[in-house]
């Protein structure tokens, strides 16, 4: 079968790989319908992160299910999937509590190869999300809608959650990535009634508003918390979300809240180290992580998106196939594209 391996830093190429099996009792064998290249894909592919050379990459499809394990008793063969990035059990602390991104029953196998024609999916039982249907009976747009499912719209959601949306709320979002342009989505459906998303780039300022962004600010750092404070008349914002992982945006986040807010974080941090102290002046809470993305997927974006209520499948502005993988990843890279979308099969 063909998949996207990473050959090493800047090569991103499709190989003729051996199709997976099924290792565990817990596994589903998948076969990838679309997929997609994220923005931390790119920390490995531009070489600031280590990973692996020769590995196959991807971390979010949709499929429909072609084999199950023993134990896979919530999908059958046939059936039409959304497969997160997180591989939730469904039954320890951690995913009972919601968090089923910190699930603490992982097999140390990684899952890997999102972007391929066949995958292995582990803790499939639970952590996948069914879809009603088949493939065709949904538009090319519902389709990419559900593909963000897997990850961006999720993360997005969660990082609203963690900053504790809430309705007529003024929100900031750090971040106009897809998982920024998510958060302001997930802001909305949460009740805001002001949407205020950080951005100096055009086309992504254009999406956060017709996502339901009612302010832009193009600045950054010192002049960014400026221009948050005046828009909000000097109070700062009920919640922040940040989508970047930057130090200046975790500090800036802080920085245009008002006391008491909570800055809601899904950027995966860059360095180790931060002043908490900054927090404790204004009663700051700070918290969120990796995504529950089984979770908020059933109990809430599934619906919205079979509803029509979101379209968060516009963060793909590109779209390509596996044979021309590297470009999807040159797209994303130099910023041509906002996400690259992958048609692996129809
Ligand atoms: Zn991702
Ligand atoms: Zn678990």
């Amino acid at each position: 079968m063909k998949t996207a391996v990473f050959v090493e830093p800047g090569k991103v190429e499709a190989q003729e790989l051996p199709k997976p099996e099924i290792k565990q009792p817990t596994d589903a064998i998948l076969k990838i319908v679309r997929a997609c290249v994220c923005g931390s894909d790119l920390w490995w592919y531009r070489g600031i992160s280590d990973r692996p050379k020769n590995t196959p990459v991807g971390h979010e499809a949709i499929g429909i299910v072609e084999s199950v394990g023993s134990e896979v008793t919530d999908v059958k063969p046939g059936d039409v999937v959304i497969a997160p990035f997180t591989h939730g059990c469904g039954h320890c602390a951690a995913c009972l509590a919601g968090f089923d991104g910190d699930c603490l029953n992982p097999s140390d196998d990684e899952v890997v190869g999102y972007q391929g024609e066949y995958l292995r999916f582990k803790n499939a039982n639970w952590a996948l999300i069914k879809v009603p249907g088949q493939p065709s009976d949904y538009t090319d747009d519902q389709l990419n809608d559900l593909l963000t499912l897997a990850d961006v719209m999720a993360t997005g959601y969660h990082a609203a959650a963690s900053a504790e949306v809430k309705k007529d709320d003024t929100v900031v979002v750090m971040g106009d990535g897809a998982v920024g342009l998510c958060g302001v989505i997930a802001a909305k459906l949460r009740g805001a009634k002001r949407i205020i998303a950080m951005s100096r780039h055009e086309d992504r300022q254009k999406l956060a508003k017709a996502f339901g962004a009612t302010d832009i600010v193009a600045e950054r750092g010192d002049d960014a918390v400026k221009a948050v404070i005046s828009l909000t008349d000097g109070a700062g914002a009920d919640a922040v979300l940040e989508c970047v992982g930057t130090e200046q945006s975790v500090d800036t986040a802080v920085k245009v809240a008002r006391p008491g807010a909570v800055v809601g974080r899904v950027g995966v941090p860059q360095k180790a180290d931060m002043n908490t102290n900054n927090l404790f002046w204004k009663n700051i809470g700070l918290r969120g992580g990796i995504a529950s993305v089984t979770t908020d997927d059933r109990n809430i974006l599934l619906d919205a998106v079979l509803k029509g209520d979101i379209h968060p499948g516009k963060v793909f502005t590109k779209r390509f196939d596996l044979d021309h993988i590297a470009d999807a990843y040159v797209a994303m890279d130099k910023r041509e594209a906002i996400k690259s979308l992958l048609i692996v099969s129809q």
